[in-house]
């Protein structure tokens, strides 16, 4: 049978988008699948629903250095389609993008939504992408080592190439649930197991728990095994209804999960980073002295929010709320010091996939070819976007990586033979 397509596309995310575009644009019959009733489900609620676009860092080295483990892979796609790239293709076609703090990158307008539009334009445009919606991928179709087309659940198609964007296991509700990535390993790719990486932190403390929805601008939080500091982060933090978040958090999600690995970790918050304990403990001394006539939790409302001060004097056994500052004993104000720099709880795990922002787990990097994002052991298939196991932080890092893998995925399987 001949092939109907010059390349399927599965997946229609941001990777899959820009394949598919891209391809068309250069001339090639594309077939783009998605089981979902629209493209881009994932994508139109990036970045609270604003999209972080990419990461505004032009220097595709310093860019690379936050992807430590899987730099050296992508220096060669990142130097066909970089964060550059991803401006001018974007502004290029009408949506002007801004810079906030961390160098992250989001259209002006503030939508996601119009990211996907763009998309979709450019799709459309080429004249030469079938969309084929609500259509869910099953299998590859291999004949002599070599896939040959893909299984639906509205029929069989063949193509000369096969480009496999279907993501990795976060936000299932989106869609990514995993099955591009069952398949890879049907035919005999290697994929690491999926876990939640970029991903909130869960603690059973129930004081955490009630402060669910207050957050503190500026703290450090330690991870500790064994009494020991294993990480220190400074920084903002969120307290939520399960445990702690923020961007902060979600980035030390990955380390602290390997320390969970090895035995249980206790957090602590410092909520006086610029003090060590003697300085804070001068701190109060002259306080409570200037405001001697202050009751304790007046003073503690000035320098936090009424319902942290609580909690502090709760978790800190201190029933001095309503004392005048110069009845408070010299042991009490100690405690209350020691409280301040060390609000610690254990933490009992992460929130898992349904809450990450990114999983683990997809084809280890040494299965494909960088250069083109072929797999090594099928030379027609193309892997892209979130089906690779490739670590980053949050920040933009991965639209840019779904951008850069799906541009070069395109760009070679509509040229090549
Ligand atoms: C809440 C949230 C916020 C985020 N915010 C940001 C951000 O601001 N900036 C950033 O850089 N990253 C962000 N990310 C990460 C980013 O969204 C992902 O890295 C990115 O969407 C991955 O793109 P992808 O194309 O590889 O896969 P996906 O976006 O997961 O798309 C895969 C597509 O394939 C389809 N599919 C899956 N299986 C099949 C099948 N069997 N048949 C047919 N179709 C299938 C899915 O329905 C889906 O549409 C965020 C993630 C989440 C969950």
């Amino acid at each position: 049978m001949k092939p109907s397509y010059d390349v399927i596309v599965i997946g229609g995310g941001p990777s899959g988008m820009m394949a598919a575009g891209r391809a068309g644009e250069l001339g090639a019959r594309v077939f783009l699948i998605e089981k979902n009733d629209r493209l881009g489900k994932k994508l139109s609620i990036t970045g609270g629903r604003r999209c972080n676009i990419t990461n505004a860092e032009f220097d595709n080295r310093i860019f690379l250095d936050h992807f430590p483990e899987a730099k050296h892979f992508l220096f060669s796609p990142f130097s066909k389609h970089n964060v550059e790239n991803t401006f001018e293709f974007f502004e290029g076609r009408g949506l002007p993008l801004m810079i906030e703090d961390r160098k992250r990158a989001f259209p002006q307008s503030e939508r996601a939504e119009d990211v996907c539009c763009v998309l979709e334009t450019y799709i459309e445009e080429s004249g030469n992408v079938d969309v084929k919606l609500d259509a869910a991928f099953v299998s590859f179709i291999v004949r002599d080592k070599k896939i040959v087309g893909v299984k639906t659940s509205n029929g069989t198609f063949l193509a000369s190439k096969v480009i496999l964007a279907t993501g990795g296991l976060a936000a299932p509700e989106t869609g990514s649930t995993g099955e591009g990535l069952s398949a890879l390993e049907e035919i005999g790719h290697t994929v690491a197991k999926p876990d939640a990486n970029l991903v909130p932190l869960k603690t059973n403390a129930p004081w955490v728990h009630e402060l669910s929805g207050l957050s503190i601008d500026e703290m450090t939080i330690r991870y500790l095994q064994e009494n020991k500091t294993k990480l220190k982060l400074r920084g903002r933090l969120l307290f939520t209804h399960f445990g702690i978040s923020g961007p902060l958090v979600i980035n030390s999600a990955y380390q602290v999960k390997q320390l969970l690995k090895k035995g249980p970790v206790t957090a602590s918050i410092d909520l006086f980073p610029d003090h060590d304990l003697k300085q804070l403990d001068q701190f109060f001394i002259k306080l409570f002295e200037t405001e001697k006539q202050k009751l304790v939790k007046t003073i503690l409302k000035e320098l936090m929010q009424k319902k942290l001060g609580e909690t502090v004097l709760e978790i800190a056994d201190l029933p001095i709320a309503d004392t005048l500052a110069n009845a408070v004993t010299k042991d009490e104000r100690k405690r209350l010091v020691h409280t301040l720099k060390d609000l610690s709880f254990p933490i009992t795990g992460t929130m898992g996939l349904d809450w990450s922002i990114v999983a683990d787990g997809g084809v280890i990097p040494t299965e494909v070819d960088f250069k083109t994002m072929t797999s090594r052991l099928y030379p027609n298939l193309y892997l892209i976007g979130d089906t690779l196991n490739i670590n980053r932080p949050s920040g933009g890092f991965s639209l840019q990586l779904c951008w850069t893998t799906g541009w070069v995925a395109g760009t070679h399987a509509s040229q090549s033979n």
